[in-house]
């Protein structure tokens, strides 16, 4: 075996080791049942793990994770995932996780080919052209930066307005949606006050924090196809 891995292996049985020595009962008491209060829906990126982040331990935090934080519609495994959270295990919280200098994101906004990828990324760059009056005459580095933040909260807005939440939310259970942000230089996550808890806030919220992004005003001329690409204009 090679050592790259045999590392993790050794490390992993010094770890399991020194957690039951310290905790005895650890491991058996995660084993009856798993009770995460929040569930983390964030990038791939080697560089932002939701346990360490937030300082959860094992059991408290349900993960899915995917290039650009992207949650569609007709994504079986995003779906399967939040339902399993919401309907199963009860979270109260999920969060979406964006980060700055994510490379989705900037393959999406500079329009870079990868290969495969770039079909799932193109989820990213419709939104790209969705906001580019909120967008498009920023210096570059601040693109990227608003193009992560504007992904989480329309993101955001597709958990919220998944049949998942909604019947949650029609059933009466009290769980929450929240947008934040995670700057690699400073290892400081960032509210983007996009928190929803029901049905009737979906809209309203979203367009708050949407508008929170000034506009250039020369593009008044593309009223239409704004229509056509934001039914929450
Ligand atoms: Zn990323």
């Amino acid at each position: 075996m090679s050592t790259d891995t045999q590392v993790l292996l050794d490390h992993n049985r010094a770890w399991a080791a020194r957690m039951e020595r310290e905790r005895p009962g650890f491991f058996t008491g995660l084993m009856a049942q798993q009770k995460p209060r929040y569930m983390w829906i964030g990038c791939s990126d080697s560089r932002v793990p939701a346990n360490e982040i937030t300082g959860l331990e094992p059991g408290e935090i349900f993960v899915h994770r995917n290039v650009g934080n992207v949650v569609v519609h007709s994504d079986l495994n995003a779906l399967s995932t939040i339902q399993f959270a919401v309907e199963h295990l009860k979270v109260k919280h999920v969060m979406v996780v964006g980060h700055y200098g994510c490379a989705g994101v900037r393959a999406a906004l500079q329009g870079l080919r990868i290969g495969l990828s770039d079909n799932w990324l193109r989820h990213i760059s419709d939104l790209k052209l969705r906001h580019r009056k909120r967008i498009d005459y920023l210096p570059s580095e601040q693109q990227e930066d608003t193009l992560c933040e504007i992904n989480v909260i329309e993101q955001v807005g597709n958990v919220a307005l998944s049949t998942v939440m909604q019947d949650a939310w029609d059933r009466g259970q009290k769980v929450a949606v929240h947008g934040w942000v995670y700057g690699l230089r400073d290892g400081l996550l960032k509210d983007l006050q996009v928190s929803m808890d029901g049905p009737d806030t979906v809209v309203d919220i979203f367009r708050a924090a949407i508008k929170r992004y000034p506009h250039a005003q020369h593009h008044a001329d593309d009223r239409v196809l704004d229509t056509a690409f934001d039914p929450l204009a």
